[in-house]
């Protein structure tokens, strides 16, 4: 095998006719890739993705993919923008970089600022940027901390999440997640991070309606305050609709009785807004759909569209006069905290999304045409229940149908049936994401009604060969 990448001529990736095979081969030698089996993806190699335009993808083969997760939640604008690969060359020919530490700024974070305190809700003036979601989640958990410090209860030191959040990999990012395989790595979560169950109505909702269910599942967080002890509480994290845990949408009753639990006891509302931000639920913040008024907000993802990493806390009034007027030095930050070629993309990504009106559209026209379209899947044989929120999508996969959500019978776990479908997919020229065996969907909010057709298409024909398979392997009920 070719171990010596400087022997090999690589194809610039603008060109189209790349050597597949020595990619993989390099690939396996040197690239350690997240969340993946490395043993398992040397077996098969690694598709290599090297062009993309609006919704579509091309690989190394020349095959054209539709991405229906937005890259990972994040190509809200679609791929292709010239305009943001301008705005960002003129950027780093006049400052590539330099630092906000030492009472120093640059143009295009200041702009950036002012633009955030503009499009979030009105108790939001500040904002503080690192370069990832996690970092935001990171810089949320010290600064919960160091708030509850200065107002003088520096024994505030809980905050409850939830299971089956995802809020990052760093330690803090991931002890705020509530996935058990993460923490089953690396010794976490980290002290004083505890975790409720999730608003989850298939899964937990049986014999209530929706609306007594959300009440109910928000009940669990008052139950939580009160066994952790309430003045021990700083905060409370929780995704608008929970993204990586698989599109899993609450009930409309939930937030605001999160929010009215909240206030009963004085702690803070933390909404991770990394993929709910920027559009995707067909409001800029899911916390206005959700109808909460959060104290902070961590946003990353679709504030650039992913074209370069950014990331950032909107810190509302109430911590931020807090840090501002009793706080003296807040010690935390990044080098890249502000960084003006993030910055810049971001403005030129946000400037698209008010100028093509992507998020009016999603609430308006391309959500609910999403919604019709999946909801019309729920005829399919292999079909249990689907729901959507703005341009994220999730349909489960059962072995048999039932009058309601709760009457459905699973495949088993072992049978892997999400992942089964999601290859016929990937085969197929559709990108969509398996959780268990719940398929979901998220893409560019720049996607059109008849691209909409064109991606559920190609879903339900894949859904047919799905169906095809597990009959064959005798697995369906
Ligand atoms: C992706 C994600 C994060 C982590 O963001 P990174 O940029 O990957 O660090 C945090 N919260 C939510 C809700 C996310 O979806």
């Amino acid at each position: 095998m070719e171990t010596n990448s400087t022997a090999v001529t690589l194809r610039a990736p603008a060109q189209d006719s790349f050597d597949t095979q020595t990619l993989q081969q390099l690939d396996a030698a040197h690239y350690l890739h997240p969340f993946t089996d490395h043993g398992a993806l040397r077996e098969r190699g690694a598709r290599v993705i090297v062009r993309g335009d609006g919704i579509y993808l091309w690989d190394s083969e020349g095959k054209k993919i539709i991405d229906g997760m937005a890259g990972l939640w994040c190509v809200n604008a679609g791929y292709g923008r010239a305009s943001i690969a301008d705005a960002v060359h003129a950027q780093m020919l006049a400052l590539p970089f330099y630092n906000s530490f030492f009472n120093t700024t640059n143009v295009p974070a200041v702009k950036l600022a002012a633009l955030l305190a503009d499009l979030a809700p009105p108790q939001f003036e500040h904002v503080f940027f690192t370069n990832s979601g996690s970092e935001a989640n990171d810089t949320i958990v010290r600064m919960v901390r160091r708030y509850w410090h200065l107002m003088g209860q520096p024994e505030r030191q809980v905050i409850i999440s939830r299971r089956n959040a995802y809020h990052g990999s760093t330690m803090a990012g991931a002890s705020l997640g509530g996935m058990a395989a993460m923490h089953a790595q690396g010794g976490l979560p980290i002290p004083g991070i505890v975790h409720i169950d999730q608003p989850n109505y298939a899964e937990n909702g049986r014999g209530m309606s929706e609306a007594e269910f959300g009440l109910e599942a928000a009940g669990w967080l008052e139950a939580k305050i009160l066994d952790a002890g309430p003045d021990k509480v700083a905060a409370f994290i929780g995704e608008p609709v929970q993204g990586a845990g698989g599109v899993i949408i609450p009930p409309s009753t939930y937030w605001p009785e999160v929010q009215r639990i909240c206030d009963k006891y004085d702690i803070l509302l933390v909404s991770d807004e990394v993929i709910c931000g920027f559009g995707r639920l067909g409001a800029w913040f899911g916390c206005e759909l959700m109808g909460a008024q959060p104290d902070l907000i961590a946003f990353a993802k679709g504030v650039t569209s992913g074209y370069v990493p950014l990331g950032g806390v909107l810190v509302g009034s109430r911590v931020a006069h807090t840090l501002i007027e009793k706080g003296g030095d807040f010690n935390h930050g990044f080098t890249y905290s502000g960084h003006p070629v993030a910055c810049t993309a971001a403005l030129e990504n946000i400037r698209i999304l008010i100028e093509e009106r992507l998020v009016e559209r999603v609430a308006l026209e391309t959500g609910p045409h999403l919604k019709a379209r999946f909801t019309s899947l729920v005829a399919h044989p292999l079909v249990g229940h689907a729901e959507t929120c703005g341009l994220a999508a999730g349909l489960n996969l059962v072995r048999r149908k039932g009058e309601t959500v709760h009457d459905c019978v699973a495949f088993a776990p072992m049978h892997a049936v999400g992942m089964l479908c999601r290859q016929h997919m990937f085969d197929n020229g559709v990108i969509m994401r398996a959780v268990g065996d719940r398929m979901i969907v998220a893409p560019p909010l720049s996607i059109t009604v008849a691209q909409i057709d064109e991606m559920v298409d190609r879903i339900r024909y894949c859904l047919d060969l799905t169906l095809e398979e597990v009959r064959e392997r005798g697995w369906m009920a």
